[in-house]
């Protein structure tokens, strides 16, 4: 493949070699089913448990709050679902409050649920991606029962004000999800500190591999299953425990806990780093917020003029693997729905860029990259003529 400079880490990240050392045993040589009770069975069990207290720690959390699950989208989908399933069982009020800058796995059930009959609200967002408290407290009614509101944004890295709308949840008693699916070793969650009663994580997301993900869900949070089998994972994810894929993820948020404070330094460098570059010309423009409501390393820009789609494939030419709107839609070739939420004209919605860096970049790629992505974007800037844009929707 040749050598090459990683900057897409939103969208995945390359597995750990501790990781991989973790999860190797449980192949061939502790092959056991959790649910057997023999001592391979046991053996097996036994790494279940270690690695849903390693999943705990990362969060503050208790390990009997710790699910495991196929991967994020499902854990977005079980709660929000889950949730919805109880409170339609106990008839509680049916109104759902969002945003529209929700991934596509909170998007999307929410969409279903509207077509269930419920009421779904969407919160504003600012220019830069963050929710107005005062509209939610206004949206609030006594109908209210879920809040669903992602902790940082894939797209354009915006945190949200967490802390504050869990209380203000919590003060009304309204069950709050959020998708922290890009926020792991990055920056500290600690559901002992904060009342989010579920919570979204993805293993790709923090040097795990893909196809395994957690749902944290708040002792007392009760959500119904949405689906049915054997009784794993309390029953809510029933299925035989992809155990070398649970190894994974406990070893690695392990060592997203342990190693924060020094990951979030060399993320916040190379932040800087690509950010002062890149908006050297006036036709590159940081979207979202600036770096105090971001999440470290991440970085996205509008190229005045350009097709996102061009400027990905030309800087994979030279080396430097971006991405334009989310990785997930790539295929879709759609704008990004984030974008447009925050009132960015679709002319500009069109030619975004996202550059996130991850663990293992060093600075001197980064500044080579930001070279060579800064001479991409001003020729594309100076030269682009879009194509029409396809309709957002
Ligand atoms: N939520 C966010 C914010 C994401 O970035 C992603 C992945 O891109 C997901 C949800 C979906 O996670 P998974 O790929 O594990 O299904």
């Amino acid at each position: 493949m040749g050598s090459f400079i990683y900057l897409d880490n939103s969208a995945t990240t390359k597995c750990r070699e501790e990781v991989m050392d973790a999860m190797q045993p449980y192949f061939c040589d502790k092959w056991g089913n959790p649910s057997s009770l023999h001592r391979l069975g046991f053996q097996s069990r036994k790494a279940l448990n270690h690695a849903r207290e390693q999943a705990a720690q990362l969060v503050g959390a208790h390990p009997e709050e710790i699910y495991f699950t196929p991967c994020g989208t499902y854990s977005n989908n079980a709660a929000l679902l889950g949730r919805a399933q109880y409170i339609e069982q106990n008839g509680l009020g049916k109104h759902l409050i969002t945003t529209c800058i929700e991934h596509n796995s909170s998007l999307g059930p929410a969409k279903h649920l509207q077509s269930r009959g419920w009421k779904v609200s969407h919160l504003h967002v600012s220019d830069e991606g963050i929710v107005d408290l005062d509209e939610l407290k206004k949206l609030i009614t006594d109908e209210t029962s879920i809040i669903s509101l992602m902790w940082a944004n894939n797209e354009v890295g915006t945190v949200q004000p967490v802390a504050e709308i869990a209380e203000i949840a919590a003060a009304r008693n309204i069950f709050f999800h959020s998708d922290a699916i890009q926020v792991p070793g990055k920056l500290k969650i600690d559901m002992s500190a904060v009342p989010v009663s579920s919570l979204s994580l993805s293993g790709h997301k923090f040097y795990a591999p893909k196809g395994i993900g957690i749902l944290y869900v708040r002792k007392g949070m009760e959500i119904a299953p949405i689906l049915f089998g054997g009784g794993q994972e309390q029953g809510i994810f029933p299925g035989t425990e992809s155990l070398s894929n649970i190894v994974a993820v406990g070893a690695a948020a392990e060592l997203a806990h342990s190693e924060l404070t020094e990951n979030y330094d060399h993320l916040r460098t190379l932040q800087r780093l690509l950010i002062d570059k890149l908006t050297s010309h006036s036709a590159v423009r940081l979207t979202g917020a600036p770096i105090k409501h971001r999440l470290p390393g991440h970085v996205s820009v509008i190229v005045d003029g350009s097709v996102g789609e061009q400027l990905v494939l030309e800087a994979d030419l030279k080396g430097v693997c971006i991405s334009s709107v989310s990785a997930c839609k790539q295929a879709a070739q759609d704008p990004s729905h984030v974008l447009a939420c925050m009132g960015l004209p679709r002319e500009q919605v069109i030619g975004s860029a996202r550059i996130t860096a991850g663990r293992f970049n060093t600075v001197e790629e980064c500044e080579k990259a930001a070279e060579i992505l800064l001479k991409i974007f001003t020729k594309r800037a100076s030269t682009a003529n879009p194509a029409p844009a396809p309709a957002i929707v």
